[in-house]
């Protein structure tokens, strides 16, 4: 029996915003002092207003348009109720029925909707005076945060890996956030449950396991690999398997369960009551997709295009934003005194030359080391002398007809120069010389 493994994800992106998300405070909280970014707002202190932040509502827009999502005109927050101690007013502000954006895709996965909402508290699990506490950070509390969802698209741990990077590069694109998994920047969770059968699976298993609490790519990816097994083994032993949330033990390398799901959740879900409705119109949209950068995709197909580069070396320079727009305007530079593309990405990514170093600086380094690197035409001329005299037999076999024996020649003279022959010259500079002999 063959088994396919069913993957959805559900990311959660922090903005790098300046303010929160429905007050003023500083939405900066990594390394500040506990509790010093807050006020009655994100506090949730009975009679506060909040009020929304509109650049996180463009950043939300502009990552559902980079996913080719559609736009909501028409949008809202709501409420979503849950008693936990990182929530001071027992529901977060969220998005329902309407997100800002939906239906969107990613090469073959399907992206269901991208929603904004309010971040929570921080807890912090520690001893005091050598009692056990959990000590509440408020200064995360209400910072802007992006959660996207997908369609249970995926069928392979690789595949995942393969778009959360993705993920992560087009929100680094548009400098949306850091996106740092180390920080909680980005938040990873995945539901996973496998379908007997091949592809297309019509029915989706009646469970599904929830993957939480994993702070790495590298960690998600063994995560999923591990579950795959176990799940896939179950089923082989002919069991059941329940719906629950499990996490991921790095020493073990296997899952473990966390929270058995008895129900599905009740949040009782409703408007928010202290923000109007939110229209967007097209023309703004418009005037956001207009402004979008060139994202990865095609950053790749059009540097694969026009500068012939390899695989390899398009990934390292598509990585960063300011990496492929560094090389651009090395190419441009380098255009005028002879250098080529590809030499220019060779030493961007070989020679890992210092991207703080002045692009016209670093064009002129090149230039400089280029020059001196090869030896001058004399030089180049009088080593292939000395290598014809010394290798007779392969002069007449030259001149009985065995041209490929150029190459050879071609190697003895580089050793001749210690390697700084200019390969574009050597053949043309040999062959003349040859055709005198
Ligand atoms: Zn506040
Ligand atoms: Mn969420």
């Amino acid at each position: 029996m063959k088994y396919t493994p069913i993957i959805g994800l559900e990311v959660h992106i922090e903005q790098n915003t300046n303010s929160k998300m429905f007050c003023g405070c500083s939405a900066e909280h990594f390394l500040v002092k506990a509790n010093t970014h807050v006020c009655p707002v994100c506090l949730g202190l009975p009679g506060a207003l909040p009020y929304a932040n509109e650049k996180a509502i463009e950043n939300t827009i502009k990552l559902g348009l980079a996913f080719t999502c559609r736009i909501a005109e028409f949008s809202k927050f709501d409420r979503k109720h849950y008693f936990y101690p990182d929530l001071p007013k027992s529901y977060q502000i969220s998005q329902y029925d309407l997100p800002f954006c939906a239906e969107g895709t990613f090469n073959s996965i399907r992206i269901r909707r991208i929603h904004l909402e309010e971040d929570t508290a921080k807890l912090q699990h520690t001893t005091v005076d050598g009692k056990k506490v959990s000590l509440v950070d408020f200064n995360r509390s209400g910072v802007p945060l992006i959660e996207m969802v997908t369609e249970p698209d995926f069928h392979d741990a690789e595949s995942v890996d393969v778009f959360l990077k993705e993920v992560q590069m087009v929100v680094r694109y548009l400098g949306i956030s850091t996106a740092d998994m180390e920080k909680g920047s980005m938040r990873l969770e995945a539901n996973i449950s496998v379908a007997p059968g091949e592809l297309p699976i019509t029915e989706l298993p009646s469970y599904k396991v929830e993957l939480k609490n994993i702070n790495s790519f590298r960690f998600l990816k063994k995560a999923l690999e591990a579950e795959i097994k176990r799940q896939t083994e179950a089923l082989e032993r002919g069991e059941r398997l329940i719906q629950e949330t499990r996490g991921f033990d790095e020493k073990t390398g296997k899952t473990i369960s966390q929270r058995v799901k008895e129900e599905a959740s009740d949040y009782r879900y409703f408007p928010e009551p202290d923000l109007p409705p939110i229209v967007i119109e097209k023309t703004d949209i418009e005037a956001i997709r207009h402004n979008m950068p060139e994202f990865p995709a095609a950053k790749r197909a059009r540097f694969a295009e026009e500068y012939q580069l390899n695989n390899e070396f398009i990934e390292v320079l598509v990585s960063e934003k300011s990496k492929a727009d560094y090389f651009e305007e090395g190419v441009e530079l380098g255009k005028k005194v002879g250098l080529s593309p590809k030499f220019i990405a060779n030493a961007l990514v070989n020679l890992k030359l210092s991207e703080n170093m002045d692009v016209a600086a670093f064009i002129k380094k090149l230039y400089e080391e280029t020059k001196v690197a090869y030896a001058t035409h004399e030089e180049t001329e009088r080593a292939i002398h000395a290598v014809l005299v010394a290798n007779e037999d392969a002069v007449a076999k030259y001149k009985n007809g065995k041209v490929e024996i150029v190459g050879f020649l071609i190697g003895q003279t580089q050793k001749e120069l210690k390697g700084k022959g200019d390969p574009k010259l050597l053949p043309q500079l040999i062959t003349s010389q040859l055709q005198k002999k």
